[in-house]
């Protein structure tokens, strides 16, 4: 063996053994060596694999399943540029990537030759209420403008090291803008937690069930069968797990939840572990919420300090309970509980077959709750001021309240609390907004909505939300937007089954083709039959709304298609004549007889006829 690989081994050696030993902690793994060697080499897959007695496979699997963890080496300052629809589109984030790139001289996803630095996309990164964003070696950088863009190059260029760099470039505020029933309370660390004790765990868990709870995740299933499903399921252990992998494109309150209400949702957490039983919980933190992990690591050192967590919780013998954090790497599919599950598992983030459900077989093949960041929020606000006084929001089918993440065309984006039952014309009204031409709801996945329909409510009768609501104003290109979604999902798209690897690609270049001017109303009807194939046969939930903005514009905006449309009955993906220019410059002949009688595209959305 050469010195040089010799040398790398122990290199390798030495930053696993600073990591914990298990296959839990693959991903926190897989960070470290990416961070040391800005990819994961080779060597460090088999070195991981012989590490945790895993099958090589497995690691080199886990590997190339994440977006933020590469086989070959990244910039020194490598950038992550958000294109969500928001924080990108919206936000004119597209040029400034193209302005950096140019800048920078950097072609899209390589390392330029130095080294120094490398740029990528990369889908939302919850940072959509701060304008254009990226992510800067696992920090985000937010109020992304032309200036910024200089200014970024110029420290890069000139390797000033990050805590050089302007601090404020760094911050992320709360920008909490309406303050509703549970953002509005004072809440006290441990109260929950005594009330919780003072009622019992069935008590408790009658308290829950009362108040009507439901999933703020937006599947919205009952938290207190859920947990109840889950205390009377065999098993040798039982966990809870905090679900903060929040990627939905246009959602951002569990990041302010978790930075400024940190502690009621540790205290969510541990009332539903005294509640189920279990002893353990995990925070699944999504990638892009990196950052947040020293603050979450001192609440948690702190109520550990304060007996609210660990054993004999608040001196009750045979309270323990204690929490971990998992950092995601960059996987929207994560977001699924089962895929999260696999995900902590140390596998790559792939739906599970269910039945069974993670309540009886979780993590571990353990009985599991998965509750939302917002879920155990207001669970321990129940839990301190009763089922009575939650549902005395809200309406009859959706008690309480929702917390919104608002972005996109309006002067305050930020989070806004609600009862149930507000109209989208009031939170529309509030955060600052004139001449609406539509709002998504809920983001790709959800539902598109046009000013026709703003009286509609916000409820799980009406119309259900995880928490994002992104206005598009009426200089807004709508199938700009949608074509965006349409790549989302072909990007998002975890690819084990084939209805969803296929379809997320065949709406994605058909949506290309009508975008640009090339799509005839074959193309609409092949995105229908698609989607109508995805939605009965994909495995999970994402497969089956790839289309849905595609359909939500069919139905709500079907002159913006009009308007693009070529009107005849088919015309290729594949433009020949365009595909024969090399041969006419190599034989320099450009006159009507060197190109194929056709009939073009004209960028209007017409057509013109070329002469043959
Ligand atoms: Fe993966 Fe899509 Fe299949 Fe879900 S539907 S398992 S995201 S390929």
């Amino acid at each position: 063996m050469s010195l040089n690989r010799q040398n790398e081994k122990e290199r390798i050696r030495a930053v696993i053994a600073n990591t914990q030993p298990s296959s839990a902690h693959l991903l926190h793994i897989l960070f470290a060596l990416q961070q040391h060697f800005l990819h994961i080499p080779r060597e460090a897959v088999v070195e991981v694999a012989r590490h945790l007695d895993l099958p090589i496979a497995q690691v080199q699997s886990v590997v190339e399943f994440y977006s933020f963890f590469h086989q070959t080496p990244r910039g020194r300052y490598d950038i992550l540029f958000s294109t969500c629809t928001s924080c990108g589109y919206l936000a004119g984030g597209g040029n400034l990537l193209e302005m950096l790139r140019q800048r920078l001289g950097v072609v899209a996803d390589e390392t330029r030759g130095d080294g120094l630095v490398s740029i990528s996309e990369t889908s939302c990164i919850g940072m959509c209420d701060h304008g254009a964003a990226l992510l800067l070696n696992a920090r985000p950088i937010v109020r992304v403008d032309m200036a910024k863009i200089e200014l970024i190059a110029t420290l890069i260029d000139a390797e000033t090291p990050l805590e050089d760099w302007p601090a404020d470039w760094f911050n992320v505020d709360d920008n909490i803008r309406s303050k509703g029933m549970l953002l509005n309370n004072e809440f006290s660390n441990g109260n929950a937690l005594r009330a919780a004790l003072t009622r019992g765990a069935e008590g408790t868990l009658s308290e829950i069930t009362d108040s009507t709870l439901r999933g703020r995740g937006g599947a919205g299933f009952c938290t207190g069968k859920k947990w109840q499903l889950c205390r009377e399921a065999a098993g040798a252990a039982r966990y809870v797990v905090c679900n903060a992998d929040e990627g939905e494109p246009g959602t951002f309150k569990d990041r302010v939840l978790l930075h400024s209400h940190t502690d009621t949702i540790f205290e969510g957490m541990t009332l539903c572990g005294f509640v189920i039983g279990a002893e353990k919980g995990f925070v699944y933190l999504r990638g892009e919420y990196r950052y947040l992990l020293p603050h979450l690591q001192d609440v948690l050192k702190r109520r550990r300090n304060r007996n609210l967590l660990g054993d004999g919780i608040l001196g009750h013998a045979g309270f323990n309970f204690d929490i971990e954090i998992i950092v995601g790497a960059g996987a929207y599919i994560c977001g699924e509980e089962s895929a999260l599950i696999e995900s902590m598992e140390g596998k790559r983030g792939i739906p599970r077959v269910r039945p069974p459900f993670p309540v009886t077989h979780g993590y571990l093949g353990q009985p599991t709750v998965v509750n939302n960041v917002e879920t155990l929020f207001a669970a321990a606000h129940i839990a301190l001021r009763g089922s009575t006084w939650f549902k005395a929001a809200g309406t009859e089918e959706s008690a309480g309240s929702k917390i919104i993440s608002v972005s996109g065309d309006c002067a305050k984006p930020g989070i806004y609390e609600y009862p149930f039952g507000v109209s989208l014309r009031q939170i529309l009204e509030d955060c600052g907004t004139s001449n609406v031409q539509a709002v998504q709801i809920s983001g790709p996945a959800g539902t598109l909505i046009s000013s026709a329909e703003f009286n509609r409510t916000l409820a799980f009768e009406g119309l259900a939300s995880g928490g994002s609501l992104m206005v598009y104003g009426q200089e807004r290109d709508i199938l700009a937007i949608i074509n965006n979604y349409a790549h989302f999902f072909a990007h998002e798209s975890c690819g084990f089954c084939t209805p969803c690897r296929v379809g997320t690609t065949l709406i994605k270049k058909s949506m290309d083709k009508i975008f640009n001017g090339h799509g005839t109303r074959y193309d609409v009807d092949e995105i229908k039959r698609v989607a109508a194939v995805a939605r009965q046969s994909s495995h999970c939930g994402l497969g089956k709304t790839i289309a849905n903005p595609v359909l939500d514009g069919l139905q709500r905006f079907p002159q913006v298609f009009e308007q693009r449309l070529l009107h005849r009955d088919f015309a290729p993906h594949f433009d020949l004549d365009a595909a024969l220019e090399q041969a006419r410059q190599m034989s320099h002949r450009d006159d009507a007889a060197a190109h194929l009688g056709n009939l073009s595209p004209s960028p209007a959305g017409g057509t013109k006829e070329v002469s043959s």
